[in-house]
């Protein structure tokens, strides 16, 4: 059985392939940079949910396979809840993780520890080759520090205090891939989804 994850982004790809290993034996995962010259859609929709949905069409549309793609950001609230959808191209091509870190640094400069909430919400879509569609959404809450830690994960990882680790001040890039996968916003969205992705592909 083979599933494309429409997705180029290795660790992301990684997160994805560890958590659903749990929940559906026997699946081959392809991602884009297993197939020659897949074009990537345009991600012009305004909400995750919407971008997730456009690229698992997309990638149903290109490979034939039952497909899975995921939109994720973060929004921050002292920022009206953007980057949002901008948030893998914050601080404008090409596309770094450290500027876009240091961007939201600078934004963030002057406000208070108390106003410095924010979320990680990540929408994973599902799409049969038959025109079956599930979309779930998963999200992280947390608060933005005001310096880069720890060399795990990706992108906002660096800044970003989940709840769950408040007490002990650890940035999500700070955790072990698995600390991070039992909270995080992806991990939250792909166990919700994983049981239908195991009953469609036994149905056929
Ligand atoms: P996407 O690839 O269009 O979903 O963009 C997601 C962007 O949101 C990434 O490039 C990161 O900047 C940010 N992001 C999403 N999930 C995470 C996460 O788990 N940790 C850190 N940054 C994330």
């Amino acid at each position: 059985m083979k599933v494309f994850l429409a997705s180029a982004n290795a660790k992301k790809i990684g997160e994805m392939q560890r958590i659903l290993a749990e929940h559906v034996a026997g699946v081959e995962v392809l991602g884009i940079t297993d197939l020659e010259g897949y074009v990537e859609p345009v991600e012009d929709e305004p909400t995750f949910a919407g971008n997730a949905l456009l690229k698992a069409r997309a990638g149903v549309a290109a490979t034939g396979l039952p497909s899975i793609a995921d939109d994720s950001g973060l929004c921050v609230d002292a920022l009206n809840g953007m980057p949002g959808v901008l948030s893998a191209r914050w601080s404008g091509p090409p596309k770094s993780d450290d500027r876009n870190n240091e961007l939201l640094l600078d934004q963030l400069h002057d406000v208070p520890d108390e106003r410095r909430g924010a979320h990680f919400t990540c929408a994973i879509a599902w799409v049969m080759p038959d025109g079956r569609e599930r979309v779930v959404e998963g999200r992280m809450d947390g608060r933005i520090i005001r310096e880069v830690r720890g060399s795990g994960g990706f992108g906002y990882d660096v800044v970003f205090v989940a709840d769950e680790h408040d007490a002990e001040d650890l940035t999500s890039a700070e955790l072990t891939p698995e600390e991070k996968d039992r909270i995080s916003h992806r991990g939250r969205a792909l166990r919700e989804l994983a049981p239908y992705v195991a009953a469609d592909l036994s149905a056929g």
